[in-house]
């Protein structure tokens, strides 16, 4: 087997003992001679998956009995609207923070169906750094404070999370979900798409706290409401089978590796690698994000030109290292090291920047 050591920011790399065991079980999956794919999703072998990875996820983060895991589709993007849809009420507004592009589309949606403000912005420095949380300007009367956890393309990411007080916390956990241990209870809604850090594309993980719902607008449409997804366990309608079950798989290898805290062990020396490669090479690569913002999913850097940062991915391309690229809207390189990277691949591409350094000064 030859894999790439794949870096791109999502759909991303997955373990592989989740893909090998899909591969075992396509053909005749559990003696049913048939996939999961092709199963109902009313039968009990699909209900073991379906129900398997809810209760693994509860698990991984110690859910109490007022939070309860949801698998909605149409992407973390659909969720930008589902948000305020449910839960901003007629006449009233939500605070963001604008941390970069996927804030600035999730607060679009919510000035779309009611009013969305800027609670603090770290716009005007580039997008280079979490805003501290003296900076908020916070409205008391405020629907819920959004926040995006990580910051796929910016390179940003929330170390903390802040404290807003009695107003509900709700959060795009879309690139850094179950990247380390954390208060999940602490929050009133946390959304991800799944295709970053714990499975395929197509399923998107909602962890909601069912007492909000009791604040909800009901004049939605069905599919749109979060309290029909919980009330029948996101078995309303089909829900996205394969990628439910992919989900299980990841989320086993996750519980295999030591849980949250395995995940933060593996992360933080991916990380830590990595911003010690770029800087112990200053005159060479540059970090533009602020020390104690840095991601430990999503490393960007620049080269010192432009000719240099394309000739860099694709000699990185040619040695076996996929996805390099920096986003389109934020140009220089970025390495996407969620946690199934492991990080025999980080040390690869450490080496790699080393001598990319040494023959290009
Ligand atoms: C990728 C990403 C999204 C968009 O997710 P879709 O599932 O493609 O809609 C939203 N938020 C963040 C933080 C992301 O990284």
């Amino acid at each position: 087997m030859s894999r790439t050591w794949n870096f791109y920011a999502g759909p991303a790399t997955l373990p592989v003992s989740a893909i090998e065991r899909a591969k075992a079980d396509l053909p005749d999956w559990e003696g049913t001679g048939m996939s999961v794919m092709e199963t109902s999703h009313r039968s009990k072998e699909y209900d073991a998956v379906h129900y398997g990875a809810m209760g693994l996820m509860a698990e991984l983060l110690g859910l109490d009995d007022d939070h309860q895991v949801l698998f909605i589709q149409g992407g973390a993007s659909t969720q930008f609207a589902m948000v305020p849809m449910n839960f901003i009420p007629p006449g009233g507004s939500a605070d963001y923070v604008n941390t970069g592009t996927w804030s600035a589309k999730a607060l679009k949606e919510a000035k779309i169906i009611a009013d969305g403000r800027v609670a603090a912005t770290s716009e005007p420095d580039g997008f280079t750094r979490i805003p501290r949380r003296d900076e908020y300007d916070l409205d008391p009367k405020a629907a819920y404070v959004h926040i995006t956890s990580n910051n796929t393309i910016r390179g940003t990411q929330f170390h903390e999370f802040p404290d807003v007080g009695a107003t509900p916390l709700v959060a795009d956990m879309s690139s850094d979900f179950l990247w380390r241990p954390f208060d999940a209870n602490r929050f009133a809604l946390i959304y991800a798409g799944a295709q970053k850090n714990i499975g395929p594309s197509g399923v998107t993980v909602v962890i909601l706290k069912k007492s909000w719902l009791a604040q909800a607008n009901e004049n939605i449409p069905t599919m749109l409401k979060y309290a029909t997804h919980s009330a029948k366990d996101s078995l309303y309608n089909t829900p996205p089978t394969f990628a439910i079950y992919m989900v299980r798989n990841v989320l086993e290898w996750v519980k295999e590796q030591g849980g949250l805290a395995g995940m933060e062990q593996r992360n933080r020396a991916k990380g830590d690698l990595l911003y010690g490669v770029i800087g112990a090479h200053p005159d060479f690569y540059r970090c533009p994000v602020e020390a104690d913002s840095r991601s430990y999913m999503n490393v960007i850097w620049r080269l010192p030109s432009e000719e240099l940062e394309a000739k860099f991915v694709a000699e990185a391309l040619a040695a076996g290292m996929c996805g390099l690229k920096g986003h389109r809207s934020a140009g220089g390189c970025r390495a996407s090291i969620y946690n199934a990277m492991p990080i025999e691949g980080v040390e690869y591409l450490a080496d790699f920047m080393t001598r990319f350094a040494a023959a290009n000064r």
